[in-house]
């Protein structure tokens, strides 16, 4: 059960963590979406306080932002996102409920999921994969999920000079909605693989 490496790109979360106690995975299972296509997850976490974790499949791993708000379908909004360590990819499939006194301590849902495209590596200038995105500060994807779709960038812009704080923004495309986008953590707040709440996941906790 436990993994050998303590200095690779999932040492982090592997310190973090006891996987004697959370059902959460160790890593090392899983890999990418359809046809080789990296995958993203947004997972709904009620842990000290509700958040969303925005997950992106780069280089083997899951590079991954704390949303408070979560993502919106707006491009009016600009939403907090804090880039928290890497996490396995098998980690996008799971759902459940971390143990109290454990990291993370609250239940999870997969409130979305699907496969992306780097948007960058079709410009004509700057960064093209998506570690040299990352690395720049400025990513912009295509998100195919059930929820989100169409182009989101994340901006890095270390606001109130914590190097951690990023923006996510949904670009504007023929899937923006300046109207209702706002509001759809509230209108479609179950998960899409179970259909439960996340009260249902966290019961009996
Ligand atoms: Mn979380």
């Amino acid at each position: 059960m436990s993994k050998t490496s303590d200095d690779g790109p999932l040492a982090a979360y592997l310190a973090k963590r006891d996987f004697s106690k959370t059902p959460e995975p160790t890593g090392g299972k899983g890999g990418a979406g359809p046809e080789g296509r990296p995958v993203f997850v947004v997972q709904k976490h009620r842990a000290s306080t509700l958040h969303y974790d925005f997950r992106l499949e780069v280089g083997g791993v899951l590079k991954s932002w704390a949303v408070p708000k979560g993502p919106s379908m707006s491009p009016k909004d600009k939403r907090l996102a804090v880039a928290v360590e890497d996490h396995p990819v098998d980690y996008a499939g799971f759902e459940g409920t971390i143990p109290a006194d454990e990291y993370g301590a609250g239940p999870v849902i997969v409130w979305d999921a699907g496969v992306y495209r780097n948007l960058s590596a079709m410009k004509e200038d700057g960064p093209k994969t998506m570690q040299e995105a990352i690395a720049a500060g400025h990513v912009e994807v295509a998100l195919e999920g059930e929820k989100l779709r169409g182009g989101f960038a994340l901006v890095h812009t270390k606001m109130g000079g914590k190097e951690r704080n990023w923006l996510l923004i949904k670009m504007r495309d023929e899937a923006a909605d300046d109207a209702g986008g706002s509001d759809i953590t509230d209108a479609r707040p179950d998960s899409v693989v179970s259909g439960r709440s996340i009260d249902e996941v966290g019961e009996g906790e």
